[in-house]
């Protein structure tokens, strides 16, 4: 199948590393232009010699609409075209009913939901040129739950509310917006949360065994086929769904 993202530039918050990297990496074997926005130094450079140059870092912790519209402008002055927007950078940052504050509560919904608006907010102009096409990083919890960490569910939910609302705005552009929804995904800030428990190996089998298909996590390569494939001309009739790459995870039934 011919993705025909061949040049193509998508904005990708978070891109460097983890699930983010995974789309900057799966978009350079399609011979695209991933511009993405995230601090990370070393795995930053990493993508850029991959892609021979024909890539992009913009290296800031966009949280402000100043930052999104600055991430917009270098994008445009190097390449002078969007044709996509990822919105992925985000962490589950546990500010809950009890352990939390109505300030930290703000502040984690702000942090994780803000800038996804902003990103869009700013790319739009160029997306009506492009027919471009948006793709919502969410999470299970927004479906499910977690407990423990309001401000964060908070925002993955009011992600999926973004993408239907989006897909109706943006239909007369022939602009496609979508949510790919992981579950468990193997990831530095997953490794980072996995080392807060005093058995990692074991609490990581555990949630492994809960995991209907193949009893593993889902890889970060796999939601990138899947935000690719959303972005690409192949999907030119799917918009305004919340599609889960979960392995089973969310809606099969986890005692098999
Ligand atoms: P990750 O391993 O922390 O990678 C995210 C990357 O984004 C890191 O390089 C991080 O830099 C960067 N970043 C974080 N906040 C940023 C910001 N405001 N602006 C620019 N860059 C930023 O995270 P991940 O596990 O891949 O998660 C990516 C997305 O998937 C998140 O929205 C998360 O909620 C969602 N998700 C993940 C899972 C999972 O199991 N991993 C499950 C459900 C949903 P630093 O490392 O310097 O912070």
């Amino acid at each position: 199948m011919d993705l025909q993202l061949k040049d193509k530039v998508i904005l990708i918050s978070g891109g460097a590393k983890g699930i983010g990297g995974a789309i900057s990496k799966s978009l350079i074997a399609e011979g695209a232009i991933p511009v993405f926005i995230d601090p990370s130094e070393k795995e930053g450079k990493e993508l850029i010699e991959l892609a021979d140059g024909k890539a992009l870092q913009i290296p800031m912790r966009m949280f402000t609409a100043e930052d999104a519209e600055t991430a917009v402008k270098l994008c445009l002055e190097k390449f002078g075209r969007i044709d996509g927007v990822v919105n992925n950078a985000g962490a589950n940052d546990g500010v809950g009913l009890e352990h939390g504050s109505p300030e930290a509560f703000a502040n984690s919904v702000t942090k994780n939901l803000n800038h996804y608006y902003y990103l869009t907010h700013y790319a739009l102009p160029e997306l009506k040129k492009t027919q471009g096409a948006i793709v919502n990083i969410s999470s299970k919890t927004a479906v499910t739950g977690q407990g423990g960490t309001s401000g964060y569910v908070a925002a993955k939910g009011a992600q999926l509310a973004l993408t239907r609302e989006w897909a109706a705005e943006l239909l007369p552009y022939q602009i496609r917006v979508n949510a790919v929804i992981p579950a468990e995904v193997f990831t530095p800030l997953y490794q980072n949360w996995i080392n807060t428990f005093p058995d990692p190996d074991k609490k990581l089998e555990e949630i492994n065994q809960k995991i209907p298909l193949g009893r593993r996590m889902t890889s970060p390569e796999e939601i990138a086929s899947m935000t690719l494939f959303l972005l690409s001309s192949q999907a030119l009739h799917i918009t305004g769904q919340h599609l889960f790459v979960d392995g089973g995870y969310t809606h099969l039934d986890r005692t098999l």
